[in-house]
């Protein structure tokens, strides 16, 4: 794409980028443009908008700001993220096999085996921190790498630039769900991936206010093959909820540091918790965060010593976190995966991967800290001596 501010930082493309004012009345906020259909020249006539399914000047402005965030060539903005995720799996046909990370978004597990799957479509799952086992899965048949990192919500950390190569060799695809990271603190497409996709409903939004996704690529064939599978199908973004986003990411480095400080202290402070067993941080496996990873974000994970209706007791205990699904806004949100945002993976199979009833989300917000800490605290305190 053509942005005139490519040489820029980062910051300043996240204000700039795709929106440049106005030509024909100087405004500087780029405007929502509801029109569905557009007056053209001469019958046959595409050399402008045409249609708002194929192309709407307020989406465009969006995708050219998520292109260049990502320093990725194409964008495409759709309906929800998973809207964008089912544009990656029309790339593939029946018979294709899919490897992917286990410990998925619950809805992205859900549309691989309760739907895709019925079309012919085969998915094996496998522990994304070790590269190796991405090659071990590999069929004949193999043609994408589904990677999410960091992991929702067990915060793995998976090695873009170890998985790439082993995908290359093969000519498989690699699509990297960046989500949790946003592409302030981690570009997947500088690491190698050829896809690159996002809930744009959790940070790139950042209020709680949208739904909406989005692919970013780099190759003009591929893109050319996904801009298809969006019109064909149907899932664009409409302008009002581009518009919300372009309002959001002007905010996104700013929120991204913020949610990184304040969920670091969240997590020094739980590490004094005597009833937390486990905390799930970007590095706190022991495994380095990678030095491609700028924060660690505001994601936070940890279990409690505790039974299912004493943890359902704790999460109802707080009052500026926010017992709510999703995360990625500047509230702060809880949220207890098993019988939440996960309750889609069946309990076979989310209790080895550590998704356990005494688990929970916290979607760290850009408040007060110290309003934060006393939250958790009075809510320890709610379930001490259960
Ligand atoms: C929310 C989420 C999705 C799905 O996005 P929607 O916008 O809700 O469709 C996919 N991946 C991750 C990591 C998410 O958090």
């Amino acid at each position: 794409m053509d942005d005139k501010f490519k040489n820029k930082k980062f910051e300043t493309r996240a204000i700039h980028s795709g929106q440049i004012p106005e030509d024909h009345t100087g405004a500087v906020t780029t405007p929502i443009h509801f029109s569905s259909t557009y007056r053209v020249d001469f019958p046959g006539d595409e050399s402008g908008y045409v249609y708002s399914r194929w192309s709407n000047p307020t989406r465009v402005a969006l995708e050219e700001a998520l292109a260049s965030l990502e320093e990725g060539e194409f964008a495409y903005a759709f309906s929800s993220g998973l809207s964008a995720l089912t544009a990656v799996l029309h790339l593939l046909k029946a018979g294709d096999h899919i490897v992917a990370v286990d410990d998925l978004y619950g809805g992205t597990h859900r549309l691989f085996e309760k739907l895709m799957r019925k079309f012919g479509l085969d998915f094996t799952y496998v522990d994304g921190r070790e590269p190796s086992n991405f090659e071990q899965a590999i069929k004949d048949n193999t043609r994408l790498f589904w990677i999410e990192t960091p992991t929702n919500p067990l915060m793995k950390l998976a090695d873009i630039e170890q998985i790439v190569p082993i995908a290359k060799k093969r000519g498989i695809l690699t699509a990297v769900d960046n989500t949790f990271a946003t592409p302030y603190i981690q570009q997947p497409l500088k690491l190698g991936a050829d896809i690159v996709l996002h809930s744009a409903s959790k940070y790139l939004g950042g209020h709680c206010d949208l739904i909406g996704g989005a692919l970013v690529l780099n190759d003009e064939k591929l893109a050319e093959q996904v801009r298809f599978n969006q019109y064909a199908v149907g899932g664009m973004l409409g302008p009002f909820e581009s518009w919300l986003i372009l309002r959001g990411l002007k905010t996104l480095h700013l929120r991204m540091e913020r949610h990184s400080v304040n969920s670091m202290k969240i997590v020094e402070y739980l590490e004094t918790v005597s009833s937390v067993k486990k905390i799930y941080y970007p590095g706190q496996d022991g495994k380095q965060v990678p030095n491609k990873m700028k924060l660690p974000g505001g994601m936070v994970s940890f279990e409690i010593d505790a039974d299912f209706e004493t943890v359902k007791k704790f999460v109802m205990a707080t009052t500026v976190f926010v017992l709510a699904e999703s995360l990625g806004g500047v509230e702060s949100l809880i949220n207890h995966p098993a019988s939440m945002t996960h309750s889609s993976i069946p309990k076979e199979m989310r209790e080895p991967l550590g998704i356990t009833d005494g688990l929970v989300r916290l979607s760290v917000g850009v408040e007060a800290i110290d309003d934060l800490l006393i939250d958790l605290r009075t809510a320890f305190a709610a379930i001490a001596g259960a």
